[in-house]
């Protein structure tokens, strides 16, 4: 869509819109927004509203914090389950200084700049998610349990649960906003379901995916459901990823494709697999941002948890979907819900085209399925873990200098700084696990 800001204006008055939604991401990768009447617009569209900035997390210090945003036209959507008079349409909006300038810890701006690299190479990134999230029920007070009435499992159909409803209700919400969906299906756990949605650009698949959870959630809610996208939010059953299929395109053409070779794969797809693999410990701190997100990365619950690719077995962390041609994707299985989507596609397509420019080799390909394999095989064949928590992922990405300017050095301290103190809360707290093993026998 590019819509000018004449056709702004007009759509607005032709369809009754009353609110306006100013929507931005914090660097935590949690939507914000400031609602302002429509008679606001023509200022907002000059780029003159103003938020406070300190009272979000991770933004402004005191002195710098008044930030003005600055509304993305090509972002207009209108709220389909908001009233249909005095209706509520949201702008995505970039985070800008008092001075003019793009704010730095902008999240949508680093994925911006991202993308320009790639650009000025005639490159561009194609992104299409997987998204897992778990529908549960809500007590008495409506509030959130992690309690499921249903026992479906992966690709089950009705009886017409609660969970079936809800999810043809949000896939209907996201096609009338404009977000074309692939499928959707039930998933291993009872109460998770994913749906894909279509292949996109990278920068209109970040503003997507944010409005995919906010529709998720809402639609949910309707159904007298709760929506979470926590990684892992129940011990002894399947977590929930967002598999990230990616692919680059030149002049509107598949660069991962080559039918002379052995896998169907070029040259640049091999080395953007050797760039995310090289880099892959300090992507995990961005893929995968939470304590709870480590406790789906283990074995036993098709999560991967060990850094290998292959192109035939679909368990590795990097797997090659059987489609090639046009379709030729790889899919990097360990980014969860949770991240970013901002941030977590910068540091892939960065990574990746780090490694397209360097030529960079992949390491041999591991076709044997890791938990099948003895500790020795493992070493032998040097197969590394992935960071086992947040901690450590967290100085993973510290050490790694060119992840970290992805982001931005600034940015980057504020995400170290917080996640670490996020570790070391959870790490002093007396869990039910120590209770159950220790109190009766210590
Ligand atoms: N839920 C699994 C995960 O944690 C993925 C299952 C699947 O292959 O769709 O990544
Ligand atoms: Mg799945
Ligand atoms: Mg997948």
């Amino acid at each position: 869509r590019n819509y000018t800001r004449e056709e702004i204006m007009e759509l607005v008055e032709e369809e009754d819109v009353g609110f306006i939604r100013l929507q931005f991401t914090d660097i935590f990768g949690n939507m914000k927004n400031m609602a302002i009447p429509v008679n606001q617009l023509p200022k907002a569209l000059d780029n003159r509203i103003v938020f406070d900035g300190s009272s979000i997390d991770g933004y402004a210090r005191m002195e710098e914090s008044d930030m003005y945003l600055y509304p993305d036209l090509n972002t207009f959507e209108i709220f389909p389950w908001r009233p249909q008079q005095g209706k509520v349409a949201r702008f995505i909006c970039n985070v800008y200084k008092t001075d003019g300038t793009p704010y730095s810890q902008d999240p949508r701006q680093v994925l911006a700049k991202a993308i320009a690299e790639a650009k000025e190479l005639g490159l561009s990134f194609r992104v299409r998610p997987e998204c897992e999230f778990f529908l549960f029920h809500t007590d008495e007070n409506g509030m959130a349990t992690t309690t499921t009435h249903e026992r479906a499992s992966y690709f089950d159909v009705g009886p017409l649960d609660m969970g079936e409803n809800a999810r043809r209700d949000i896939v209907l919400t996201l096609e009338e906003m404009d977000i074309a969906v692939k499928s959707s299906h039930h998933e291993h756990a009872p109460g998770q379901h994913e749906i894909d949605m279509e292949f996109a650009e990278a920068s209109c698949m970040a503003d997507d995916l944010m409005t995919f959870k906010t529709v998720v959630k809402t639609i949910a809610k309707r159904h007298g459901l709760h929506a979470s996208f926590m990684p892992k939010p129940l011990s002894s059953v399947h977590g929930s990823g967002m598999h990230l299929n990616m692919y680059m395109r030149r002049d509107d053409k598949n660069i991962f494709t080559d039918q002379g070779d052995a896998y169907g794969l070029s040259k640049e797809a091999y080395y953007f697999i050797a760039g995310i693999m090289k880099h892959i410990k300090a992507i995990t701190f961005i893929t995968n941002p939470l304590v709870n997100s480590y406790k789906r990365l283990v074995t036993g619950y098709e999560a991967p948890s060990h850094i290998a690719w292959s192109p035939i077995n679909k368990t590795q962390l990097i797997r090659i979907p059987s489609i090639r041609g046009e379709s030729t994707r790889i899919e990097l299985t360990s980014p969860d819900p949770a991240a970013n989507p901002y941030l977590a596609l910068a540091v892939c397509l960065k990574a990746g085209l780090q490694g397209i420019k360097d030529r960079q080799l992949p390491p041999s390909a591991i076709d044997q399925t890791i938990a099948k394999m003895s500790a020795a095989e493992v070493a032998t064949a040097q197969v590394e873990a992935l960071p086992r928590t947040l901690l450590e992922a967290a100085g993973a990405f510290e050490e790694d200098e060119f992840i970290r300017s992805v982001v931005g050095e600034e940015l980057a301290r504020k995400l170290i700084k917080a996640k670490k103190a996020e570790y070391l809360d959870y790490a002093e707290k007396v869990s039910t696990w120590e209770i159950e093993q220790y109190l009766h026998r210590i």
